[in-house]
């Protein structure tokens, strides 16, 4: 069992770190209102049938899978969520000039919102707020397609070539865009101190960015209320409340 780390030394650790990199998850956001997937009051823990929605084949396959996604997105917690304290504390740590990258599996938008730059915040799962076609690759504004939904469309297709339409964010089944996460493990091989905060590590291939970091040398810090599989290799990993913790681990409390 590690021994736990206090709150000042992982402070005093980031304070003199000079290549943050953080690492965020579905856990950052609880706090904002929107659930997580795996803790103990996630969308999968509570409901495992609401997992088929996340995976691709099914969403292709499936006509009720799409109808009932649309559903989902038109009362997703994001559209009136803002950000917590721990997201502000990172867009501070931004402000400060040590964070260099923000790796995120969130689809919610939160950390732009908070004041991070797109620069260094890299949405490796995507983006909620924008909608594209699976077949002809057309983007646009995610509220003007669920217009359609709220105007009585249960399964809007694409307007361009009548193709199936969904949010810009990466399914289960679906490959990751590869210059993006390469642009994460990059960050993580340049870290200094790589700081995993409200994840619970089991999505791959991003939670490499953990083992990649600790073999380049970087300090790694978990925070997450539950264990991850890469406690063991963390030099400090804290159990408590992320937004009361990630304003003093960042100095902003
Ligand atoms: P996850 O659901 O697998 O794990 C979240 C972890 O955060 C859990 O271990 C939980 O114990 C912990 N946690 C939750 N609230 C916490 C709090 N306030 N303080 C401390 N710990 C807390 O999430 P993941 O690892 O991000 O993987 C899930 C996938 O789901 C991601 O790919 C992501 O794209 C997607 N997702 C995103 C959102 C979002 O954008 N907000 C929400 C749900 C799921």
């Amino acid at each position: 069992m590690k021994p736990a780390a206090t709150i000042e030394a992982v402070r005093a650790w980031i304070a003199s770190a000079r290549r943050v990199v953080a690492l965020t998850g579905a856990g950052i956001s609880t706090d904002s209102g929107i659930p997580d997937f795996r803790g103990p009051n996630g969308v999968w823990t509570r409901n495992p049938a609401a997992e088929r929605l996340s995976d691709i084949r099914h969403y292709t396959a499936d006509p009720e899978v799409r109808k009932a996604s649309w559903r989902a997105r038109l009362e997703h917690p994001a559209w009136n969520a803002t950000p917590n304290a721990g997201h502000v504390a990172l867009a501070a740590l931004e402000r400060r000039g040590t964070l260099r990258a923000l790796i995120t599996q969130n689809i919610d938008g939160l950390h732009l919102r908070a004041g991070n730059s797109p620069e260094r915040v890299i949405e490796v799962h995507g983006n909620l707020h924008q909608a594209v076609c699976l077949a002809c690759s057309w983007k646009g504004p995610m509220q003007a397609v669920l217009e359609r939904v709220r105007a009585g469309n249960e399964d809007p297709d694409c307007e361009s070539c009548g193709g199936i339409l969904k949010s810009e964010t990466i399914s289960f089944g679906q490959a990751l865009v590869p210059a993006v996460i390469e642009r994460a493990m990059q960050a993580a091989q340049e870290a200094d101190l790589l700081l995993a905060v409200g994840t619970s590590l089991r999505v791959f291939p991003v939670a490499n960015a953990v083992p990649i970091a600790r073999a380049a040398g970087a300090r790694i810090v978990i925070m997450n209320a539950e264990p991850t599989q890469f406690d063991e290799i963390a030099d400090a990993v804290l159990n408590g409340s992320i937004s009361a913790e990630l304003p003093q681990v960042c100095g902003t409390a």
